[in-house]
């Protein structure tokens, strides 16, 4: 494979075009060296990326991202953690790809040396951001504590790569991490749900696979809420059995008439909402599961009685750990739902400031904008 692949002539240049971070807010396209890849890494040209609601949070208030032990500002740094792309350069002992390969990636490569990255839970790396000077962990997460994928070409740990088919669009191939977070979270809520009700709180981008990732996994029924129709619009294409819109009708008696007053099995929770787990509490049935998706920006007040008295169990997941991208990528694959529902625009790499204005501004209904990378 590797000596098939090394005959293939695949010419890269010296520098690059790439965004950096320089002060908050601030975005400037720079011409850089074209990273090289060290051993069990392979560089990619970058073919597409989308834009994230955390690369609006490294825009403005820098974490999560963590640059020389540092919030990213004015470190050369580049963002962007979303993205696909073509093998171009092997670095040594590489012959799990080959050049020419369509790759997604992962976010996360973590240290791979700390007790939670061998556990497989790599987002939750105990090394984070250590990856500079004395303090070197070989820690990576690519657009966080690496450069990532808003240039021509990035570095990848090969386990943070995907293969994908010839007949997934660049664009489709994106939302797999998306997917992923999604994938993951029901994996911590219980793996098999097939079976079983589930709630998901929010129609944003993971909210949104987590209602196409819950019913290909056979959960029944899938209850999506939200406040804008055209979004619950989305979650009836991806496999929702029922929506509410939480501005006519209360969520937890919607909720609760649905399911006979039994009340969920279980609630994906990615609305970032104040009152959420709250609610979330009366939607579950007693021994039930919430998973935290999103949080709000302020500490809320929670009513701890009842989630002891009813033994109702609460994770919060980071990103999208245990391979749970991969096993996204396999449902996309099998053609189990069509995620490029929430791919709603496409720019240039070029236009990621106005690509932003429509991500943050929500501008024509965006939700998942995507920068193609020629
Ligand atoms: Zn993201
Ligand atoms: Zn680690």
């Amino acid at each position: 494979m590797t000596e098939k692949a090394q005959t293939k002539d695949i010419s890269v240049p010296k520098t690059m075009k790439a965004w950096v971070l320089g002060d908050p807010e601030e975005l400037r396209l720079v011409e850089k060296p074209v990273p090289e890849p060290g051993p069990a890494e392979v560089l990619l040209h970058v073919d597409a990326v989308a834009i994230c609601g955390t690369d609006v949070e490294i825009l403005t208030k820098g974490l999560p991202a963590w640059i020389q032990g540092g919030l990213p500002f004015n470190k050369n740094f580049t963002p962007g953690h979303e993205y696909m792309g073509t093998v171009v350069k092997l670095g040594a002992g590489v012959d799990e790809y080959a050049l020419g390969d369509r790759v997604a990636v992962e976010v996360h490569a973590g240290c791979g040396r700390c007790e939670r990255c061998r556990m497989g839970m790599y987002t939750s790396c105990l090394n984070y951001g250590l990856n500079y000077g004395e303090h070197n962990k070989g820690h990576r997460a690519n657009g966080f504590t690496t450069d990532g994928g808003f240039a021509e070409y990035a570095v990848n740990h090969v386990n943070t790569l995907i293969h994908i088919p010839d007949e997934m669009s660049d664009e489709e191939a994106t939302l797999i991490v998306t997917a992923g977070t999604a994938t993951y979270g029901l994996d911590a809520l219980g793996g098999l749900i097939a079976g079983e009700s589930l709630v998901v709180t929010g129609p944003g981008p993971i909210g949104l696979m987590s209602v196409a990732v819950g019913k290909a996994l056979g959960a029944q029924p899938v209850i999506l809420t939200g406040t804008r129709d055209a979004r619950l619009n989305m979650g009836i294409r991806l496999g929702a059995d029922h929506v509410i819109n939480v501005r006519k009708e209360d969520p937890v008696e919607a909720v609760k008439r649905i399911t006979g007053s039994k009340g969920v099995h279980y609630v994906m929770e990615c609305s970032g909402a104040p009152n959420a787990l709250n609610e979330a509490m009366d939607m579950v049935n007693r021994g039930g599961r919430i998973c935290l998706a999103a949080f709000p920006g302020e500490p809320v007040p929670v009513d701890l009685a009842k989630l002891v008295r009813n033994n109702i169990y609460v994770y919060g997941i980071r990103g999208e750990g245990k391979s749970a991208s991969r096993r996204a990528a396999a449902l996309m694959i099998q053609k189990r739902f069509d995620a490029k529902i929430i791919h709603t625009h496409t720019f240039s790499l070029e236009e990621l400031p106005t690509a932003f204005k429509y991500a943050r501004e929500r501008i024509e209904g965006a939700i998942k904008v995507v920068l193609r990378v020629s």
